[in-house]
């Protein structure tokens, strides 16, 4: 017998290395009519990179040791940065103790006795901070606040490439779709503005919660849109099941991520998706 064509489009996608959970979100894939994309990890790399390091009141060295230690229980990419550049430069990492991570804000420890905290330079009024932070923000970077014992010690600047074809898949999305795609960040509004320039998306949205993401996918189902939402971060695990269809970039390493998400790129490429849309719909067009 022949295999019915949600199923032989889910074992085509399958050999393309893209997990579709069922066969109803094949079915799902083919209505979709809007897409927005997560920056982080989605549109680039997700592997970012230490730049610079901006000590206030402690050295570089120090400030990056006391930050990494804090951040070394972290799964998320800005935290294997921190802990990776450390290591480079040969400094040694304090067990860090009560560890606990904020998604959207940033992680908190106590290392050797001091409370660190590594994250979003957001809520950070200090003068200085913000001139560390916009200086590192208007060079394309994402910056993170380090805090000892409650008080501002110094910014960390990472960098992050784009993916390669990012621009070609957004346009490729935009042609299968209603309304132009959607960029979602908790990330600053500079860096946001640059990546979404580099892609060629004029919509986007930064500094979001995981629950301002939710949130701007919930405005775009109630305008009847059916979104489909890209993302690889445990902050994305809201907004995927929210999703119309949720996708996760395969590199995304928390369980809460791959189980809210519909589909699973488990080769990690972008450039899978509009070609998995037109899969989607030319096996419907089978079906109905
Ligand atoms: P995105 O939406 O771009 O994938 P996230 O929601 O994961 O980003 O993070 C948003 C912001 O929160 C980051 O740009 C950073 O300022 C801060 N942040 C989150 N997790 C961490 C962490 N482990 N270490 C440092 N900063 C973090
Ligand atoms: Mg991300």
């Amino acid at each position: 017998a022949t295999m019915p064509p949600l199923l032989a489009a889910i074992a085509t996608a399958g050999r393309r290395g893209v997990l579709v959970k069922s066969a109803q979100v094949m079915e799902d894939l083919a209505t979709m009519d809007a897409v927005a994309l997560d920056k982080t990890g989605t549109l680039t790399e997700g592997r970012p990179e230490l730049a610079s390091v901006h000590g206030l009141g402690l050295d570089g060295d120090t400030l990056l040791a006391l930050a990494a230690a804090a951040e070394h229980p972290s799964e998320h990419p800005l935290a294997r940065a921190v802990v990776a550049a450390a290591r480079a430069r040969g400094l040694a990492l304090a067990d860090a103790v009560d560890f606990a991570a904020e998604p959207g804000r940033g992680v908190r420890a106590v290392v050797e006795g001091r409370s660190v905290r590594v994250g979003s330079p957001a809520p950070v009024t200090d003068p200085r901070v913000r001139r560390l932070v916009a200086d590192a923000e208007d060079a394309g970077h994402t910056a993170v606040v380090v805090h000892v014992d409650d008080r501002p010690q110094g910014v960390l600047a990472l960098t992050d490439a784009l993916r390669p074809g990012a621009r070609a898949t957004v346009a490729a999305l935009a042609a299968r779709t209603v309304d132009p795609p959607l960029l979602l960040t908790g990330d600053n509004s500079r860096t946001a503005a640059r990546v979404a320039a580099a892609v060629g998306i004029d919509d986007r949205r930064a500094e979001l919660l995981p629950a301002d993401k939710v949130a701007a996918i919930e405005d775009r189902r109630a305008a009847g849109r059916r979104v489909m939402v890209v993302g690889d971060g445990i902050n994305d695990a809201p907004a995927l099941a929210t999703a119309h269809v949720g996708v996760a970039m395969g590199h995304a390493g928390a369980d809460l991520t791959l189980q809210a998400a519909d589909v699973v790129v488990v080769r990690d490429e972008l450039a899978t998706l509009p070609a998995l849309v037109d899969l989607a719909r030319r096996a419907r067009r089978v079906v109905v």
